[in-house]
């Protein structure tokens, strides 16, 4: 008998969404979103969430600045704001013209979370915001913390001991976990994380020496969250992050977009339906992603296109959303293996909730072999000097898998601005680092 899918066999599954013939072939793809709705629709009043929730989520990043200068001194600089820079990226666009064969249009920059300060990757914005959100209202509640005061006075003795009574877990294939760890120990939580077997060694080890506790699984991410989850509720003084749920974790992370438009601004980069933005952001479970495009939506409405970019052997949301049973369907479920190199995407059923507001919002994902991201790693590199990791040089491929697609974007040509989102690389360990540049260069080679 062939195996069934919410009561349809994959020949039928095929049949209604065809793409999914590919998808199981690993072969990579590009959709496009029929879904999406023009901003003046229906779009900004049937949303859970709105640009007063993003606006909230930026003050409280203001209000704890003062903490994070305190308790990480290379935030020092920034007085204490995480955020990362937009780097123009002329090289690496010629680069990529040359090797596929293709004539991008517009100006391409990298989006440097790659560097972020803290935590290494894109997760120091929801993971630690979602700790720093806990933490305040902890504080507040047993009269530790007033709005009105300055916050890094939660850098003192006192309250590390009070902090030191709670406890915080997450599940994670790593990212995630370092961020939630890093920030967490630091005030003087209790924490533990959940890791899911592809999670790399040096995190367990750099966690372990921040006296997190790692508890470490021999199944993918989405048991790993769940096992946690579990062992979570049992216990009163712990808050679960919950990455298939939060909609702290997605806000944190939608605060990006209120920076993004300052760096555009400080660069002269008009954004308008003439001047089209282009942003290509590399997705697991969805959260991160997600949150940014919606800021960026709230922000340039009809003027941003976003596409997030998977692994052909975790295309999750692209399952989710292509068939529209979000995250009542996984990638195993059609047979698919969900293993790949890129860290942070290893991820076979995406987030309910952030599949329902992207429904409307996102313009399409495409996907991508592991070896192609190897290449554009080495390509980066080489091209600009900048080392970021596989996962984060998936975001590298949009605009070749736009202009390959032809399917009918009005691309804008010269007026475009292209940003691909990195989204992780810079904790990675020097000998890592130098394996995934010399496996990239043999790719090129061949
Ligand atoms: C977590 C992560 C992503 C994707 O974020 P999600 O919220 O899981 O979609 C992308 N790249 C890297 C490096 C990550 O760690």
């Amino acid at each position: 008998m062939q195996r069934k899918v919410l009561g349809k066999t994959i020949d039928q599954w095929v049949e209604e969404t065809p793409i999914i013939a590919d998808m199981i072939d690993y072969k990579p793809v590009f959709w496009l979103n029929d879904s999406i709705e023009d901003w003046e629709e229906t779009t900004y009043n049937n949303l859970e969430l709105s640009w007063k929730d993003v606006l909230e989520a930026e003050e409280r990043w203001i209000r704890f600045a003062p903490l994070i200068a305190k308790l990480f001194p290379e935030t020092e600089p920034q007085s204490g704001i995480i955020e990362s820079r937009l780097q123009e990226l002329p090289h690496m666009k010629e680069a990529i013209n040359n090797n596929y064969k293709v004539a991008i249009q517009g100006r391409l920059f990298l989006k440097c979370d790659n560097a972020l300060p803290v935590a290494g990757s894109i997760k120091a914005r929801g993971g630690i915001y979602e700790v720093l959100k806990h933490a305040e209202q902890l504080a507040m509640n047993n009269n530790i913390l007033k709005e009105d005061q300055d916050y890094s006075i939660l850098a003192d003795k006192e309250a590390r001991e009070f902090f030191s009574g709670y406890s915080l877990a997450v599940g994670s294939t790593g990212n995630l976990g370092l961020s939630i760890g890093i920030m967490g120990a630091a005030l003087g939580f209790k924490v533990t994380v959940h890791m899911s077997a592809d999670a790399k060694q040096w995190k367990k080890d750099l966690l372990r020496s921040k006296g997190v506790s790692v508890v470490e699984y021999e199944s993918d991410y989405s048991k790993a969250v769940e096992e946690g989850r579990r062992l979570a509720m049992l216990d009163p003084m712990c808050h679960f992050v919950d990455d298939e749920h939060s909609k702290d974790l997605f806000l944190g992370y939608s605060a990006a977009a209120i920076r993004l438009k300052r760096q555009l601004d400080e660069n002269n980069i008009k954004i308008d339906k003439q001047n089209p933005l282009f942003v290509y952001l590399p997705c697991g479970v969805g959260g991160a992603p997600g949150g940014i495009c919606f800021g960026l939506k709230q922000i340039f409405r009809d003027a941003v296109q976003c596409f997030f970019v998977e692994p052909t052997h975790s295309p999750c949301m692209l399952l989710g959303l292509s068939t529209k049973e979000n995250d009542q369907v996984s990638v195993q479920d059609f047979g698919i293996d969900n293993v790949t190199e890129g860290d942070g995407l290893a991820v076979g059923r995406a987030s309910g909730f952030v599949g329902k507001v992207m429904e409307k919002l996102l313009s399409g994902v495409y996907t991508i072999e592991d070896d192609e991201l190897y290449r554009l790693l080495a390509l980066l590199k080489d091209s600009e000097g900048i080392e970021i990791e596989p996962s984060a040089a998936a975001s590298l491929k949009g605009p070749v898998a736009l202009i390959n697609a032809k399917a009918g974007i009005d691309y804008a040509g010269h007026n475009a601005t292209h940003i691909a989102w990195a989204t992780g690389g810079s904790f990675v360990p020097e000998d890592m680092k130098r394996d995934f540049y010399e496996k990239g260069k043999r790719l090129l080679e061949l």
